[in-house]
């Protein structure tokens, strides 16, 4: 199946065909649809076919695409359509994420972990002592880099050359064994942050609009948890 989203996040209806089908379980030659991962849920959709609409209610990379009923055969010739709604704000609230990650980062806060969502989104990061001064300046910060209407741009690496740039041989260290990676960077004149990632993004900060900080909690002695949207 090839991934249509790494090279096009904007890509939301194509045609292409059946790879494999078995029960309501499908593969296509290729796909736009984001399998669930890297803290990014999957996307939702259609599949069409002589007149019959699949309902995709799920995407995962092992499992390949989960339709709501049995139907399709190798060779079918498909068109699909993405929930964009839904795609796109998983878009606006990754690269907002990426923003408030490198930002906190700067700041000496380190980061553990994230989950994104349409509606709320969390980041959890470890701080000994609870700041949510700290936390909003660092909301404050991101929120300048999205007005400024920055540039997210992506490029493929090979792995070996990913390897050596120490900032990012760091992160690709646990990823999977890619010959070709791909960086995604936030920055124009001035770098906010490049990172080897497989998700989706938009073009420019300025699409994300603002982020808010809903909440900040403590989950144990020196771990919290942050929940943000965007509006
Ligand atoms: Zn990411």
């Amino acid at each position: 199946m090839k991934n249509l989203y790494l090279a096009d996040s904007y890509l939301r209806e194509w045609t292409t065909k059946v790879e494999n089908a078995s029960g309501k379980s499908v593969t296509l030659s290729e796909s736009a649809f984001y399998p669930a991962g890297g803290g990014q849920p999957c996307d939702f959709g259609t599949i069409s076919c002589n007149g019959t609409e699949y309902i995709v209610s799920g995407v995962s990379k092992k499992e390949g695409i989960q339709v709501d009923r049995e139907g399709l055969s190798a060779g079918d010739s498909v068109r699909c359509i993405l929930d964009w709604e839904r795609r796109y704000r998983l878009m606006r609230m990754h690269t907002a994420a990426h923003i408030l990650i490198a930002v906190m980062y700067k700041d000496d806060v380190l980061v553990t972990g994230n989950q994104l969502d349409t509606e709320k989104s969390r980041i959890d990061f470890s701080l000994e002592e609870m700041n949510r001064q700290k936390i909003g300046k660092c909301f404050e910060t991101a929120n300048d880099i999205v007005k400024k209407d920055i540039p997210v741009t992506f490029t493929f690496m090979k792995r070996e050359d990913v390897l050596m740039h120490k900032h990012l041989a760091k992160l690709a260290a646990g990823l999977p064994d890619i010959d070709e990676m791909r960086i995604v960077r936030i920055g124009g004149g001035e770098m906010i942050d490049e990172q080897v990632d497989g998700g989706t993004h938009v073009r420019s900060t300025g699409e994300i609009g603002g982020i808010v900080l809903l909440s900040v909690e403590n989950k144990g002695r020196s771990n919290r948890r942050v929940y943000y949207t965007i509006e």
